[in-house]
């Protein structure tokens, strides 16, 4: 039996997860999956500008594994944009350092932990919907932090 992979950390779950090009119908698109571990790599290499040692420090992971991960996220980005399929970020063996919420009523997203769902700073509103737990994190990411 092969060992499952190590999670990987991911400092909070992604805002958006669906993206298809305008005026194509769903169900013709091809549909390539970014894992959130995918996600994470652009995120800190492409957006915040670390190199990949240093991103690999911050998921917790060797260089070589950080490299290989933003290679197959380019990758999956450059089909999408040249052939126009549904991307969907989903999946991959992570935990996330933190959480968003985001506020039914009024709709700021605010930072959060990833086990406490507090209340709207904004509105004071409790109906709020919990970004992680919509990838099937939250207590198992708590734990993961627990017993290191
Ligand atoms: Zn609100
Ligand atoms: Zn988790």
């Amino acid at each position: 039996m092969s060992r499952p992979p190590k999670n990987k950390i991911v400092e909070k779950p992604p805002l958006f997860n669906i993206f298809k090009p305008v005026g194509v119908r769903k169900r013709n698109l091809d549909k390539i999956v970014i894992t959130i571990d995918e996600y994470e790599a652009l995120r800190l290499a492409d957006w915040e500008g670390l190199d990949h040692a240093e991103a690999a420090i911050k998921m917790e992971i060797s260089r070589s594994t950080f490299t290989r991960l933003i290679e197959k996220a380019h990758q999956k980005v450059a089909d999408f944009i040249i052939h126009g399929k549904q991307l969907q970020i989903e999946g991959g063996y992570i935990h996330f350092r933190r959480n968003q919420l985001r506020c039914r009523e009024c709709g700021n997203i605010y930072p959060s932990d990833v086990v406490n769902l507090y209340p709207c700073p904004v509105c004071g509103s409790t109906n709020v919907e919990n970004i992680a737990k919509n990838f099937g994190h939250g207590r198992c990411c708590h734990r993961y932090g627990q017993n290191k």
